[in-house]
C-alpha cells in the first residue's frame, strides 16, 4: 500500500494538465472489464483522464436488467449512453480470468456466497473450455459475447443501437502478453486489433 500512498502524493503536482477537467467529462467510451489487477484499461488504451468511462465488475459481469432492482451496473450503464452519450461500448474480458476460471472449473464457492451469487448472473449457459487451462480463453471469449448480448437487453443499449448512435465490442485481453484481440463479426472470431 505505502507506494500507492506514495504516489498518490506527488501526483497532483501537475495541475495544469488537470485544470481543464473541472469543465467536466465528455469520454466517447464505455470500457466495461473485470475488477482484476492486471487490467487496467488506461494503461492498454493509452487513455487519459476524461477519456474512458469505466464500469469494473468481478468477471466483468453485466447482470441481467431489472427496472425494479436498482443496481450500480444499471446506472452506470445508463449515465454513460443517455448523459455522456458515449459511441462506443467494450466489453473486454480476459485471460486468467478467476471468476470465469471457477465458472469453467465449477467450483464450490458456498465460502464466498456473495461471489457465488454475482456469478450467477454471468450468463444463460455455462462457458465451455478445457479446464486444464489456466488462460480460459474459450471460455472467456464465449463470456464476453454473453455479456454483450445481456449489454443489449439495456432499454438505453437498445435505442442507441437502433438509432444507430451507439456500437459494441467484445475484447480478449491476455494478462500475459499485452496482447488484445477483438471479437469480428463476420469470422466470428477474436482476433488481433
Ligand atoms: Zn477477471
Amino acid at each position: 500500500m505505502q507506494p500507492l500512498i506514495d504516489n498518490a502524493r506527488t501526483f497532483g503536482q501537475r495541475p495544469e494538465e488537470f485544470a481543464q477537467l473541472a469543465s467536466g467529462q465528455s469520454p466517447q467510451v464505455l470500457f466495461i472489464t473485470c475488477s482484476d489487477s492486471r487490467v487496467v484499461p488506461a494503461l492498454i488504451t493509452g487513455a487519459r483522464p476524461g477519456q474512458l468511462f469505466e464500469l469494473r465488475t468481478a468477471g466483468n459481469i453485466v447482470p441481467p436488467y431489472a427496472s425494479q432492482q436498482p443496481t450500480g451496473e444499471a446506472a452506470t450503464i445508463e449515465y454513460a449512453v443517455e448523459v455522456l452519450g458515449v459511441r462506443d461500448i467494450v466489453v473486454c474480458g480476459h485471460s486468467h480470468c478467476g471468476a470465469v476460471g471457477a465458472l469453467v472449473r465449477g467450483d464450490d464457492l458456498d465460502a464466498v456466497p456473495a461471489v457465488r451469487d454475482w456469478l450467477g448472473h454471468a450468463a444463460d449457459e455455462p462457458p465451455s473450455d478445457d479446464p486444464a487451462d489456466p488462460t480460459v480463453e474459450g471460455g472467456v471469449q464465449h463470456h464476453v459475447l454473453a455479456q454483450l448480448l445481456r449489454l443489449r437487453s439495456y432499454p438505453c443499449v437498445e435505442r442507441g443501437l437502433a438509432a444507430g448512435r451507439l456500437t459494441l465490442h467484445g475484447w480478449y485481453y491476455e494478462v500475459h502478453t499485452g496482447g488484445v484481440r477483438a471479437h469480428r463479426a463476420d469470422t466470428d472470431r477474436f482476433e488481433a486489433l
